[in-house]
């Protein structure tokens, strides 16, 4: 790799090319110093609209003539309060509280400390977290320790706190929530994290609405927290606005992130529902939720959220995402009648595919290859393993998502 000084996220510099050099965006596109690339997975799940959708850059600029960061704690601004009180009308019911944060890890960070405060203030001893075999929940100590442990974070194993594992759900998922109903029966579970109805991360494994409405009646039972990650699922990427949606289900607390700007800027919000929220609420300052960060509810972010948040209340998103899943759906029976690849699943706007391969396991994986094939074909795309998945902003077009699935169908090892 060249000289620079950039360490890259999830990239071994011994190992990898330059990367190419982006310049410029524009709807499912991103232009390179190698020319233009079709952003198969949005920039890691995070445009859901588009690249530079105008209306959420104009946002942007607008907030920006007169506003930048100020201080959450003793002020609040009109970009904060509108874009909460939108987010709890859009929400599942029964979600009432909206605390900002900056990325989807201090979004389930958030979510995790509200659910033990909400014990402790309580007056019960519950600490006890459970979570689902596979999932991702993001990179620091406390979303690793209720994410999958494995290669990625292998080195961090003796800081992280103990949980309680569900195995994923398969088929009507009786094992899991026998599982679970036995944990929850046993006491101190305080929370159920969980990805609805998709694992991201660890590779677009997907469960039956069916299966989530059942963890949410033991989490009734045993009165344990139900909190879901909807950073990746959240707006849309399932094919309904929350992937909660398609189960019918309304958690305690719920961390969104990803496309919430529609990709466009930083912003995350967890949230909570009244019990949690008054379980913090007293005159005793011991109960405060003690938690920030600097740039906690930007405006210049609200701003581009609530733009965001307006699109779905003044087009036919619902359209667009069911024609985008058709699309899907046509161009992974394709690639499934292939003999190359074996499990073709998709959930909305999410498809994806695992390649017939055995070479190893997610380090010697073809992943790296395909990827470096498609780059070629002016396709960018990232492997999760031998797990090929495209994920793409919602105004792509129908050629341009022949150009991806041609270049993955294209593959020859
Ligand atoms: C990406 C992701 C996170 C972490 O979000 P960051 O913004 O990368 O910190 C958490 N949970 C899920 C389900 C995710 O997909």
């Amino acid at each position: 790799m060249s000289n620079s000084a950039v360490w890259h996220p999830f990239t071994q510099h011994a190992l990898e090319p330059a990367p190419p050099r982006a310049t410029a965006t524009h709807g499912a596109v991103i232009e390179t110093d190698r020319g233009p690339l079709i952003d198969a997975i949005s920039s890691w799940w995070v445009v859901t609209h588009g690249h530079r959708t105008p209306e959420i850059m104009a946002a942007i600029t607008d907030t920006a003539a007169h506003l930048d960061q100020v201080i959450f704690a003793g002020l609040t601004h009109a970009p904060a309060e509108e874009l909460a009180e939108a987010l709890v009308a859009m929400a599942p019911p029964g979600l009432t509280r909206v605390f900002y944060s900056d990325s989807g890890s201090t979004s389930v960070e958030v979510a995790l400390k509200m659910a033990l405060g909400f014990w402790r203030h309580s007056g019960q001893p519950r600490h006890r977290i459970a979570v689902i075999e596979g999932s991702y929940h993001g990179d620091t100590i406390g979303t690793m320790s209720v994410g999958e442990r494995g290669v990625f974070n292998a080195a961090y194993e003796p800081l992280m706190f103990s949980v309680d594992q569900l195995p994923f759900p398969v088929g009507d998922g009786a094992e899991t929530l026998a599982a679970f109903e036995r944990l929850a029966a046993a006491g101190r579970m305080a929370a159920l994290i969980l990805e609805p109805l998709v694992l991201g991360a660890g590779g677009m494994r997907m469960y039956r609405p069916k299966v989530l409405a059942g963890l949410r009646a033991i989490c009734d039972r045993h009165g344990v927290l139900l909190i879901a990650d909807e950073v990746m699922t959240g707006w849309g990427r399932t094919g309904r606005l929350w992937a909660c949606d398609h189960a019918g289900v309304a958690p305690d607390i719920l961390c969104t992130s990803k496309g919430l700007t529609g990709g466009a800027i930083p912003l995350a919000a967890t949230l909570a529902s009244e019990a949690v929220f008054q379980a913090h609420f007293s005159s005793d300052r011991a109960r405060t939720f003690y938690h920030s960060s600097s740039y906690t509810a930007n405006p210049i972010a609200c701003a581009a959220a609530l733009a965001q948040v307006r699109l779905w209340q003044a087009s036919p998103m619902q359209a667009r995402l069911d024609t985008l899943a058709a699309m899907q759906a046509e161009r992974l029976a394709e690639v499934a009648a292939d003999p190359r690849f074996e499990n073709p699943r998709q959930c909305g706007t999410i498809a994806a595919v695992d390649l017939r391969v055995d070479d190893g396991g997610y380090l010697a994986g073809a992943g790296p290859r395909i990827r470096a094939h498609c780059l070629d074909r002016g396709v960018f795309l990232r492997p999760l393993g031998n797990t090929v998945y495209v994920l793409p902003p919602y105004c792509i077009t129908a050629a341009q998502l022949d150009q991806v699935w041609g270049a993955v169908l294209d593959w020859r090892g």
